[in-house]
């Protein structure tokens, strides 16, 4: 069996372990697979396996090996899970079917203006910078409130979900928690959390969508 088939039927098995543990539906979890740098062949094979929703963090990355891969299987989803520049939205609006990561007011501005332009919605997530950390994207908990009102009232984004990624080598679950405690007030269906090192945490802490890269596809 190729081993990405092998990962996969490994990774769904944890999932709905955990999810069951947790006293959760595993229907309610979603396995987004993060093919950024991995080639479309290893895409292929996550697709013959079952795989249907990919993440990925460069938009012409993901123009470039999903245009094809898209043709051949209409039914794909694709995330976008990195930084998105203002001059990509558009086609970031026309590519993807749920963007994770609007993480500042300019972005929402202009993500509005291509949604108009294109006819196009796809879902949008706000990135959270959980650990208030300096380096990183993502809105500041205690500035949530305001950016969503902002999303909502000056530019009719409907918002749907969180997203994080808590502190590197530290415990995540404090982090996982606080994600859904914010999402629990705002009322947002979706939570975005979870990687290959910490995914069963994340489900036990409320994650609604897993991002897995290397678990599935090795490493980059
Ligand atoms: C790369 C990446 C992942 C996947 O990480 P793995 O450790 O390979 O599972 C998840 N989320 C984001 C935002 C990423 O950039």
């Amino acid at each position: 069996m190729p081993s990405i088939t092998h990962n996969l039927i490994a990774i769904r098995g944890q999932i709905e372990a955990t999810a069951r543990q947790a006293q959760r539906d595993p229907a309610s979890i979603q396995l987004v697979a993060i093919s950024k740098t991995h080639p479309v062949e290893k895409i292929q094979e996550a697709i013959a396996a079952g795989q249907r929703c990919f993440g990925e963090n460069r938009v012409q990355e993901a123009q470039q090996k999903f245009s094809g891969l898209r043709a051949q299987n209409p039914d794909l989803a694709l995330h976008l899970i990195g930084a998105l520049q203002t001059n990509k939205a558009e086609a970031a609006v026309q590519l993807f079917d749920v963007i994770e990561t609007l993480d500042r007011p300019k972005l929402a501005k202009t993500l509005a203006d291509a949604m108009r332009k294109t006819g196009r919605r796809p879902r949008l997530y706000v990135e959270v910078n959980i650990g208030e950390e300096p380096q990183k994207a993502g809105i500041l908990p205690q500035l949530l409130p305001e950016f969503l009102a902002t999303c909502r009232d000056e530019h009719g984004l409907a918002i749907c979900g969180l997203m994080c990624l808590p502190p590197a080598g530290r415990d995540p679950v404090p982090f996982f928690e606080q994600l859904r405690r914010l999402a629990d007030r705002h009322a947002l269906p979706h939570r975005s959390m979870g990687m290959s090192s910490d995914f069963s945490q994340a489900i036990q802490c409320g994650a609604t969508a897993v991002r897995i890269g290397t678990a599935i596809f090795g490493s980059r």
